[in-house]
């Protein structure tokens, strides 16, 4: 086995670090406060980080899964919630490269990776989160166009979205039941709400109301009724991707209690000579390295064409499940000040919280796992 990354990918690490901790993090918590801006989307676009995995013909990188999650990584030590740019630029690379037709793909993956544009997801619904297969939102034909109408909720960047991948019915009940289709936001009857949340303020998460609209039936992507699996495609490269955000919040988080714990006094000798201390930080530096590494796995066996399921299940519950515990120690080590909303940690915690949630629960990660394990006749809802 071979566990090191390539002189490309040890590069884009040390570019991207610098640029999270000197661009990113002095403004992290201030996104609550004001919209991220457009000219910040399109500075990534020009670090070439939201068109890693988008082809280079169509204005990406043709980057690998392994280089995407570093990206990720380092990026989130500056600001978790720029890492929803990353996943949805490869999320939109993904389904879009292998369904859209050619003047969907040549007019917007170049947009996307350049930053121009911002594309979001649509597949949960107010009554449909993990039992997605049971979405309602509909598409139905008239002519050579589509009516769509329902709503898509919980959609991160709801608020400034230029386009939504929509999951729609167009058959009958159940997963095959379901299409994608490719729909621009400024369409007649398509309405917005953004929501107040815990954390995660840059992506203005909130629901995206269709009344009745029209795309053409070219907007569907590839044949009807694939757009679960499609979906459930996407997640599998993405959950681990989400880890690799949490992790890279966490472990900053980390190396700044490394740091002060040298420092702060107690009882006449540095928080770190106290036991009590130093071992909570082994423990958790444990935790996030064995996540981080089965996130790379997962990367890896995508870069090679391999199945990699149940390990994206895996790291999808254990990224966020021990970075959630490390920032929240990170807080406590910080006493009082730890606290303060001068400092980031509780920004950090309600963000990475987010992501426990999105793109499937810890349950509903270790169902994949145990329907990996025992096979799809044991899935409890078969
Ligand atoms: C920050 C954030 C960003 C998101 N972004 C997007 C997005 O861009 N696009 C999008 O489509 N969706 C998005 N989502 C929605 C997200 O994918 C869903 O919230 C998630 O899949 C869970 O669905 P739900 O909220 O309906 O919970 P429910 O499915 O109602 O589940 C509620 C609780 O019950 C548990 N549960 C449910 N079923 C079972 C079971 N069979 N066994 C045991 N426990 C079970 C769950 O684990 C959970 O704890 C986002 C959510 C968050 C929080």
């Amino acid at each position: 086995m071979d566990f090191s990354f390539s002189e490309e990918d040890d590069l884009l690490r040390e570019v991207l670090r610098k640029y999270a901790l000197e661009q990113l993090l002095p403004d992290y918590a201030s996104w609550k406060e004001r919209p991220f801006p457009r000219e910040k989307i399109e500075e990534l676009g020009e670090l070439g980080v939201l068109g890693i995995r988008i082809p280079q013909e169509y204005g990406g990188m043709s980057g690998s899964f392994v280089s995407l999650g570093v990206a990720t990584e380092e990026l989130s030590r500056g600001d978790f919630n720029v890492s929803y740019f990353l996943q949805l630029g490869t999320i939109a690379a993904a389904i879009l490269g292998n369904g859209a037709p050619e003047e969907i793909k040549s007019e917007w993956l170049p947009a996307v990776a350049s930053g121009e544009k911002v594309l979001s997801f649509g597949l949960t619904e107010p009554s449909v989160g993990s039992d997605a297969a049971n979405l309602a939102t509909m598409a139905l034909p008239e002519g050579s166009d589509f009516l769509i109408t329902g709503e898509k909720a919980s959609i991160t960047f709801a608020g400034f979205a230029d386009a939504c991948i929509v999951f729609a019915r167009t058959g009958g009940p159940g997963a095959r039941g379901i299409s994608s289709f490719f729909v621009p936001l400024d369409l007649p009857g398509v309405s917005r709400q953004v929501y107040s949340s815990a954390g995660g303020h840059l992506s203005r998460r909130g629901s995206l109301f269709f009344d009745s609209v029209r795309v053409p039936a070219t907007n569907r992507i590839g044949e009807e009724g694939v757009g679960f699996v499609q979906a459930m495609t996407a997640f599998d490269f993405n959950r681990s991707v989400i880890a690799l955000a949490c992790i890279g919040t966490a472990m900053q988080a980390m190396d700044e209690t490394i740091l002060y714990t040298k420092e702060r006094t107690t009882f006449g000798k540095p928080l770190a000579k106290h036991e009590g201390v130093a071992f909570q930080v082994a423990e958790h530096l444990a935790q996030l390295h064995a996540a981080r590494l089965l996130a790379y796995e997962v990367l890896s066996l995508a870069d090679a064409g391999k199945k990699h399921t149940a390990e994206s299940a895996m790291a999808k519950w254990l990224g966020p499940k021990f970075s959630v515990e490390a920032i929240h120690a990170c807080m406590l080590l910080h006493g009082w000040s730890g606290y303060g909303t001068d400092m980031p940690f509780s920004q950090r915690l309600q963000d990475v919280i987010g992501l426990e949630v999105g793109d499937g629960t810890p349950e509903i990660m270790k169902s994949v796992i145990a329907r990996e394990v025992y096979g799809r006749e044991f899935a409890a809802y078969k």
